[in-house]
């Protein structure tokens, strides 16, 4: 497992907070453990001290079991080698463990010497003698005065008693004097015999010390030489060293902490181990948790399809900057987009929409966000401090978006209309400077696609104006005398006869005078209003047509028409309320009108040619599939559109005309050529063999009575031959 850096400080400063935790515990016991272990050994020292101490009255109170005795100071009178041997001499070395013992007499001259170590008595006294002189001298000074410091009920005589070193080892000296016990005898005071008793604090003295009092390895030593052994210096009362009782202390802190510490470091890991899988686990958590958030906030701030930001967080996005600074916002939608998702599916779709995201993402410099707000709607916000020259960046952006994408290896086309608007200093309220955009845009789709436009103050007025229109628009509907028909004559190529007429409307508003279809067909569509449009437009062009009963007659039907369910039931009931023969009608139909809605489409086109009405194919070569359409619907002539007329002569254009022209001929439709305006492109459309034609320089759309006269001139011409 790998931990990413910042959970491994997590992990490290958890560990080293609770190692600092465990360190102050471990620092207190180990205070605690050393409290213990002082006070441990200064009782052992204390204890070391009172058994040399007692070891001293205890030899004392040995000699006193024979010194204090009347027999002993007779027979130390008397010199009874043998008595003092067995009372005074050897017989303490056996029972009380005595090294050596002397007896001397008022002028210190040795009476009797016993030694464990030495086989000549008198050489073991002679080396004794000089270290215990000055005791000896003590003793009888305090016996020739008298004293009786220090007895007691146990302690019966006076005596002195020291440390002394002999031949290097150190041993308790005790001296006492021989005296009468029942005090029947009695001596010079001071010139007493005395007794020497001698006991050396040697190996065996410190073994069993060790031994009975449970001290480890006590042992005697001349010099503190382990640090790890507590040392009990052996002194003389004049405070001469004489080594070192030694042993190895009992220090009960540091074994009970020894005891506990693989105990404690186990814990310690344990808990340390413990901790950091929680800590990875908490962590772990809590990424996890922020991931989800992270990703539910990605959900509701952007596009699934796209991973541009959406709606939300575009505007989010406007006021954030807007809050700050000033900022342009670009409101960007895909020209025919419907089209393609309808013809070649929404996977197609999809994924154009994902190819154009891209380009967009990639023409637009960082700082300045892309959104997608829709369909095929697209945003850019400009903040004014990245200095990005805005109108340049619509530019770019539509040069991009023209650029042939490629989906399945299929090239599509489309373009790009954008809306502009800036923010003003004195409005930073970020729903303006989108109505704005968004007013733009619709003037630049509504003027001409693959353009942009910059949100004016006149368009707010365009946007109101259209409102108005709407308004009125349904006054006019209500009224039935505003919408006009007027109709463009269609002549035969062949001939140049009148054969039949385009019925174009025309709405004479009561204040702003004749609107051209352009501006208010839209609306309609807009408004729900269109289906009264055609309706009425309709019912109008027939009885006008009922006049002219040699000329076929043209309504052009709006493709939101086209798709309700009832539209062939309501041209059916037209014709019929009209009387109007239903093959002199045809209905043109523009390719997008049948987009989306094939079905209801197929089925209004399919039950009115069941009635004898003629379809046209209106502005053949602008749609999105026009060839491939023509494949699936059931038209009777195709109207090939203005623009193709208009480049007449410019390059690939007439090829691409001629073969329009072949195609449709060869599936036995007609061929309508609209817009013709020069005598050049009438005579290059005739030659192609286009059937009727369409067009200013033959005749502009009029008022009814206007064909009406050309009918009659026609009759009267016809009726003279
Ligand atoms: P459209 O169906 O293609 O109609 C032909 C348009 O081309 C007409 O414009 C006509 O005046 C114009 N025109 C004809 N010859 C020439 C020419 O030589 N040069 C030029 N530059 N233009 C020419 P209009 O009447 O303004 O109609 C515009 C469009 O409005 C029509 O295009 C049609 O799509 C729609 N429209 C007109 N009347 C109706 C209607 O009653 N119902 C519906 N749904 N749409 C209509
Ligand atoms: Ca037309
Ligand atoms: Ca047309």
């Amino acid at each position: 497992m790998s931990l990413k850096p910042n959970l491994l400080i997590k992990v490290l400063a958890s560990i080293a907070s609770f190692g600092i935790i465990v360190g102050a515990i471990y620092a207190t016991m180990t205070w605690a453990a050393g409290q213990a272990d002082e006070t441990a050994i200064q009782r052992q020292d204390s204890l070391v001290r009172l058994v040399v101490s007692k070891m001293q009255e205890r030899i004392a109170h040995d000699q006193e079991s024979a010194t204090v005795w009347d027999d002993a100071v007779r027979k130390v009178r008397e010199g009874d080698r043998e008595w003092i041997d067995a009372n005074l001499g050897s017989w303490m070395h056996t029972y009380f463990g005595h090294d050596a013992a002397f007896v001397i007499g008022p002028a210190n001259d040795l009476i009797y010497g016993y030694s464990d170590v030495d086989t000549d008595p008198e050489k073991a006294y002679s080396t004794v003698s000089l270290k215990v002189r000055e005791l000896i001298e003590d003793l009888r000074e305090r016996l020739a005065t008298g004293d009786t410091s220090g007895l007691s009920r146990t302690m019966l005589s006076i005596g002195e008693t020291d440390i002394v070193s002999i031949n290097g080892s150190p041993a308790i000296v005790s001296i006492k004097p021989i005296v009468s016990d029942s005090g029947e005898i009695q001596d010079v005071a001071g010139k007493q015999p005395l007794h020497i008793a001698l006991r050396y604090l040697d190996a065996d003295f410190a073994q069993s010390l060790g031994a009975d009092y449970l001290f480890a390895e006590m042992q005697f030593a001349w010099a503190r030489e382990d640090v790890e052994r507590r040392y009990f210096p052996l002194a003389a009362r004049d405070r001469t060293a004489m080594g070192y009782l030694s042993w190895k202390p009992f220090l009960p802190g540091t074994a009970v902490l020894q005891a506990t510490k693989p105990a404690m470091i186990l814990g310690t890991v344990l808990v340390a181990g413990a901790l950091a899988g929680l800590v990875v686990l908490l962590q772990g958590r809590a990424d996890r948790l922020r991931k989800s958030q992270g990703e539910l906030y990605y959900l509701a701030h952007h596009d699934p399809l796209s991973g541009l930001p959406n709606r939300a967080a575009f505007k989010a996005e406007v006021e954030k900057t807007l809050a700050t600074s000033e900022a342009a916002v670009l409101f960007l939608d895909l020209d025919r987009f419907k089209q393609i998702n309808d013809t070649l599916g929404h996977p197609v779709g999809d994924r154009l929409i994902v190819d154009v995201a891209a380009r967009l993402k990639s023409a637009v410099s960082a700082g300045a966000m892309v959104a997608r707000i829709g369909g095929d709607e697209f945003t850019v916000l400009v903040p004014a401090s990245k200095s990005v020259d805005v109108e340049q960046l619509a530019e770019q952006l539509i040069a991009a978006i023209r650029q042939p994408f490629e989906i399945d290896g299929q090239p599509i086309l489309i373009g790009l209309s954008i809306g502009i608007a800036f923010s003003s200093p004195g409005n930073s309220e970020a729903r303006d400077i989108l109505r704005r955009a968004d007013i733009a845009l619709y003037s630049a789709k509504s003027t001409g696609r693959n353009r942009y436009v910059i949100f004016g103050a006149h368009m707010e007025e365009m946007a109101k104006t259209r409102r108005d229109l709407e308004q009125d628009l349904r006054a006019a509907l209500d009224s039935r005398t505003q919408i006009e028909v007027h109709y463009q004559p269609v002549y035969a190529a062949e001939n140049s006869h009148l054969i039949g007429v385009e019925a174009l409307a025309r709405w004479r508003h009561p204040i702003k005078g004749l609107i051209q279809p352009d501006v208010f067909i839209s609306i309609a569509e807009d408004a729900g209003l269109i289906d009264r449009l055609g309706e009425q437009i309709l019912q109008t062009a027939l009885a006008d047509a009922k006049k002219w009963p040699s000329l076929s007659v043209a309504v052009n039907a709006s493709a939101v028409e086209l798709r309700s369910d009832t539209y062939a039931l309501r041209v059916a009931a037209a014709l019929e309320r009209a009387n109007f023969d239903p093959s002199r009608l045809e209905i043109e139909i523009t390719e997008s009108a049948v987009l989306g809605n094939e079905d209801a489409c197929r089925r209004n086109i399919n039950s009115l040619r069941q009635l004898g009405v003629g379809f046209a194919l209106d502005d053949f070569g602008t749609g999105f599939s026009s060839f491939g359409r023509l494949q699936q619907l059931d038209v009777d002539r195709i109207k090939i559109d203005r623009c193709f007329v208009a480049a007449y002569g410019t390059e690939n254009n007439n090829g691409i005309v001629q073969a329009m022209i072949s195609l449709a001929h060869a599936k036995g439709l007609k061929i309508t050529a609209e817009g013709i305006e020069t005598n050049e492109q009438k005579a290059w459309l005739c030659a192609l063999g286009c059937d009727d034609l369409q067009g200013y320089l033959l005749c502009k759309p009029v008022l009814p009575e206007m064909i009406s006269d050309m009918y009659n001139r026609l009759r009267a011409v016809n009726s003279q031959k």
